[in-house]
């Protein structure tokens, strides 16, 4: 028996069901990484990740060689001249069988649809697998044997339906006989346009497991209370990591609770935090999975397809180059464009001060995200940003709008978030940092803000409202 695994978003030899299940069944394994240059811009997968990945894939090709497999990218020009490349592929190389962990998004099901029509024709077995959530999208049903649409409740599920042998990892073994096929990268190429500074996103699954192992040891305890300080850096940073799957969720959960006595609801308050964060993520497939519309460009909540989005070129330019003003919300956008990543708080903070204040379509601030986030993933950026802009499931209320001065004064209270970012501010004293008085735009660089607070707040939940009533009618 001859296998090949298909490598997407699970690059990692750790808790890799497709890769542990295909040197249980094959005597010879072959490993496949398929890249479409067109394919990632039309996901709006940033740039930086794409470094990202060809960084991870020369680490995985390591640690596969160690277990007689060899790594293979091929290119391919989209997701629909995909079926065809990949079942050429395996049957020139005389493969019987290939295996491969779900994917969940709209296109990417649809692609593997069509991929398990192609392997029929050539009498392929396929072998699927679940590495990215603990119950398959869809399982989890409410009474009434829906969807969860809520959090709360998807969670209780969740947890009632939890069985420790879950969380069961087998190392896998070597593959039982090399093969004489080489591995052979040259195919990742592509034009770089940001780099990925490796001293805070280091490459490989041991770099991963480690950064979570840190995280775990030194901040998962007091994440409760830090989590939402940017400058105190206390989450886990592992969002690129599970974006690739280069560390899995399962890992995740697993050696949290190993340090909470495998309790989800008592026992440390941070540690529960964390891991509900990861469930967040599941909870977000789920949305993705059970409600298609969320991945064709339609909101969850159906009433705010009739808001009437501004469009301003100006704001539009002010916002993408961090230059809005209001420097919480410029020092959010830096760290992206500088990092490839921001803060979680200031995620929640830039997206609402987008879609409320300056009341533009989320579907823009959306896609900008992806453009430039390192750890892109589309129904956690999805979820979001329809949670922050009120057409989600589960979101924040249309007239909750956070004030991002008020949000700066709490979350970081010196600006020194707001200083490491912003180095027009840097000598502005504590009393004008979160919202700089005029004479400072003439004296420096930094602008002056592109919107009235109260007025815009007001505009937009008018907005909604007119939504309602024109949806009604
Ligand atoms: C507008 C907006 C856009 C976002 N876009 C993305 C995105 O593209 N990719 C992404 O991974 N996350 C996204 N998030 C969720 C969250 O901001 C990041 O997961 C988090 O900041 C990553 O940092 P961390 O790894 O230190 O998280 P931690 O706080 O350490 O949490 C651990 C893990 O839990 C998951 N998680 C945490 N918060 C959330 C959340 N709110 N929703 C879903 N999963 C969560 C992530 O996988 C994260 O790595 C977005 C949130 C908002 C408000």
């Amino acid at each position: 028996m001859k296998g090949l695994i298909w490598l997407r978003s699970d690059l990692r030899t750790d808790d890799n069901p497709a890769l542990l299940n295909a040197i249980k069944e094959c005597e010879e394994i072959i490993a496949i990484y398929i890249f479409s240059e067109l394919q990632w811009k039309l996901h709006n997968e940033s740039n930086i990740k794409h470094e990202f990945l060809i960084n991870n894939l020369n680490i995985l090709d390591k640690s596969l060689e160690k277990l007689n497999i060899p790594l293979i990218a091929i290119n391919t020009k989209s997701f629909k001249t995909l079926p065809e490349d990949l079942c050429s592929f395996a049957a020139k190389q005389n493969i019987d069988h290939i295996f491969w962990n779900n994917e969940f998004g709209f296109n990417e099901c649809k692609r593997d649809s069509a991929v398990i029509e192609s392997s029929k024709k050539i009498d392929i077995k396929i072998s699927r697998y679940n590495d990215q959530v603990i119950y398959e999208p869809g399982f989890l049903r409410t009474g009434q044997g829906n969807p969860f649409s809520v959090f709360t409740p998807f969670k209780r599920r969740w947890i009632e339906n939890f069985n420790m042998n879950f969380l069961d990892i087998e190392k896998p073994n070597i593959a039982r006989k090399p093969t004489q096929v080489k591995s052979d990268l040259s195919n990742l190429k592509f034009i770089k346009t940001h780099s990925v500074n490796i001293e805070i996103w280091p490459a490989g699954e041991d770099a991963a497991q480690e950064k979570l192992a840190t995280f775990l040891q030194s901040k998962a305890t007091s994440y409760s209370e830090s989590r939402n300080s940017p400058i105190i850096d206390g989450t886990s940073r592992i969002s690129p990591y599970l974006a690739l799957g280069i560390l899995s969720p399962k890992r995740c959960i697993l050696e949290g609770l190993k340090l909470n006595n495998f309790e989800f609801t008592s026992g440390n308050k941070g540690i529960c935090k964390w891991i509900d964060e990861i469930v967040w993520r599941e909870f977000y497939r789920n949305i993705m999975y059970a409600f298609p519309k969320v991945s064709q460009n339609q909101p969850f909540q159906d009433y705010t397809n009739s808001i009437q989005w501004r469009h301003s070129s100006e704001e539009l330019e002010a916002f993408y180059n961090g230059k809005t003003g209001f420097p919480i919300v410029d020092s959010g956008i830096r760290q992206m464009l500088e990092e490839g990543w921001m803060h979680n708080r200031l995620r929640m903070i830039v997206a609402m001060f987008f879609t409320k204040n300056m009341l533009h379509d989320w579907r823009l601030g959306e896609k900008f995200f992806m453009q430039h986030l390192i750890d892109g993933d589309f129904s956690s950026n999805n979820g979001g940003w329809q949670w922050s802009s009120s057409t989600g499931t589960d979101s924040a209320p249309y007239f909750r709008i956070f004030n991002p001065i008020t949000q700066s004064q709490n979350f970081d209270p010196n600006g020194e978030f707001i200083k490491k970012f912003i180095p027009e501010l840097k000598d502005v004293p504590i009393g004008q940092i979160h919202q700089p008085k005029d004479d400072l735009f003439s004296s420096t660089d930094y602008p002056a803000p592109i919107l009235d607070l109260k007025e815009s707040r007001l505009r937009a939940i008018q907005a909604f409202k007119d939504a309602r009533e024109v949806s009604s009618t």
